[in-house]
């Protein structure tokens, strides 16, 4: 996918969502293509704008697997400009020093690896449970089998885990090459096979897990429960994943114990989650849609269909359109989003 005397990519951070997507995604693509970039106003749609731990090891992870001159990569800096090498396969570990989100810095560059030259052991170390990212769960169990179902070969493990404030977990990914990637149509989720509950507790009380489990169960009261207590070191933290699987694929919801926070409430954010992802007739809900994109335009065709249109898939979009010959078309489909990646030009 690289080329000759690629020209440079400009971009606002601050357009669309105006979040750090818009940077990793950019230096995703120019990974993989070869084009420079500049960004400025990174995060400007952000409180703390700029780059925060978790984007400056995306760029320093992504400058070191293929070899790139960076300008403006420091916390806090609101402009960059990124020039790639050649991508190298490897093994590699990056340390986010808070709990900042591994899966978004592992969501970074794993793209490149999957198309490099040879085999890749990537390790990221950080948060592996946060908000607003995607906890492991996620990652290997909504995302990754789709990508599977796309030519990706990759398996990733969790070492330990990671919660907000301290960090501290870790994720490896191992990466088998590929030459290319195929289009899928996810169109239809097929009858719902299996409901799933975890609750996570380190250092946090079981009684706590107890209760998400119950609040989810009175609303499915067919879904498996486990609780997860782990070692204390790796606490304080909890977590509640609930694991929706149709034919077609899985999806993960998930909610994280907060101080002043009840277990119900965790639990019926999550159980609101999934109960409008069931209500709808989409194959996947705002956040696999947000990023399933990239892997697809790499594909160079696809299609599925979404919840809704969020802002980070607007977003997304024009970042892959303005680097990839793709065109990415959104209409609806009776109560859901239908979303068709094809080549252009
Ligand atoms: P900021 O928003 O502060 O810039 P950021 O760089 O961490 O932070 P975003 O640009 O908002 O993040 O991107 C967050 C990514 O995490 C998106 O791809 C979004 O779909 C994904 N995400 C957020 N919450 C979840 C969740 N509960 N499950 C799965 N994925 C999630």
């Amino acid at each position: 996918m690289k080329m000759e005397n690629p020209a440079l990519v400009e971009l606002d951070g601050a357009a669309g969502e105006g979040g750090g997507q818009i940077l990793r995604s950019a230096l995703t693509l120019a990974m993989i293509t070869g084009r420079p970039f500049v960004i400025r106003r990174i995060r400007a749609g952000r409180a703390r704008p700029g780059l925060l731990r978790q984007h400056l090891t995306a760029v320093q992870a992504a400058a070191a697997i293929c070899a790139a001159q960076v300008e403006g990569a420091e916390l806090g800096s609101t402009q960059l400009r990124f020039d790639p090498g050649a991508v190298r396969a490897g093994n590699y570990r990056f340390a986010i020093g808070s709990a900042g989100s591994a899966a978004l810095v592992l969501q970074t560059v794993l793209p490149a690896l999957w198309l490099a030259g040879a085999a890749s052991c990537v390790s990221v170390s950080g948060g592996t449970h946060n908000q607003s990212a995607p906890p492991f769960e996620f990652l290997a169990q909504a995302w990754t089998p789709l990508l599977a179902r796309m030519g990706v070969k990759q398996t990733l493990s969790l070492l330990r885990h990671g919660f907000y404030p301290a960090g501290g977990g870790e994720i490896i990914a191992h990466v088998e090459p590929v030459a290319g990637l195929q289009g899928i149509s996810l169109l239809e989720r097929g009858p719902l096979q299996d409901m799933h509950a975890e609750a996570l507790v380190a250092g946090v009380p079981y009684k706590v897990a107890l209760r998400e489990l119950e609040s989810v169960l009175a609303a499915f009261p067919a879904a498996g429960q486990t609780v997860i207590e782990l070692p204390m070191e790796q606490g304080p933290g909890n977590a509640l994943l609930l694991r929706v699987v149709h034919e077609v694929g899985c999806e993960v919801f998930c909610g994280f114990g907060e101080r002043g926070v009840s277990a119900e409430r965790i639990a019926n954010g999550v159980v609101q989650a999934a109960r409008r992802y069931l209500a709808s007739p989409a194959v996947v809900d705002a956040h696999l849609a947000d990023q399933l994109l990239l892997p697809m335009a790499l594909a160079g065709a696809g299609e599925f269909t979404a919840t809704e249109a969020s802002a980070h898939l607007l977003s997304n979009k024009a970042v892959i359109e303005a680097f990839l010959p793709v065109s990415i078309a959104l209409s609806q489909c009776q109560a859901a989003v239908h979303v068709r990646v094809c080549a252009s030009g």
